[in-house]
């Protein structure tokens, strides 16, 4: 057998595995198929249904694509507008008080504004400590107020 005999069933395995595992199939088996039937492989991974609940699953934990509440369709994760049922999406206003949250607590302890800080930790429950882009404590310390920094270790358990 010859060389090139060898790497043109290796190039139809690869093609084939790209094309098998682009339609949520594994690549790795899609790979053997190629080189077991060279330029048939390929038809074959081309003409193979996709198999659309591991590709759902991938877009999702990619974060390109998120289901519609309403519809249960997916739709792109930026989508204001669900594209199938017309109906605005309530995650994206979710993250936005989310991140104002954060943002709020942050200025907050920028101004030394404990009453500001409780008030904001007593009305957002779901405030989580790894979601900020800077850390609440670091940002405390950074600002040197003994008592806001007190508050916040106590509030995150840091
Ligand atoms: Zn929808």
């Amino acid at each position: 057998m010859s060389v090139g005999f060898i790497v043109f069933f290796c190039l139809c395995g690869l093609i084939t595995g790209i094309a098998g595992s682009n339609k949520g199939r594994s690549g790795f088996l899609w790979f053997l198929v190629g080189f077991v039937l060279g330029p048939l492989g390929i038809v074959l991974a081309l003409v193979a249904k996709k198999d659309n609940q591991t590709l759902e699953s991938k877009a999702l934990a990619l974060g390109t694509q998120k289901k519609c509440p309403f519809c249960a369709e997916l739709i792109k994760s930026e989508a204001i507008i669900c594209k199938h049922c017309n109906k605005e999406q309530p995650e994206n206003n979710a993250s936005a008080q989310v991140e104002n949250n954060q943002k709020t607590l942050l200025n907050a302890i920028a101004d030394n504004n404990i009453e500001g800080i409780k008030n904001i930790l007593d009305t957002a429950q779901d405030i989580s400590y790894t979601d900020f882009s800077i850390p609440p404590l670091e940002y405390a310390e950074l600002h040197g107020n003994d008592e806001v920094i007190t508050l916040i270790k106590k509030v995150f358990n840091k």
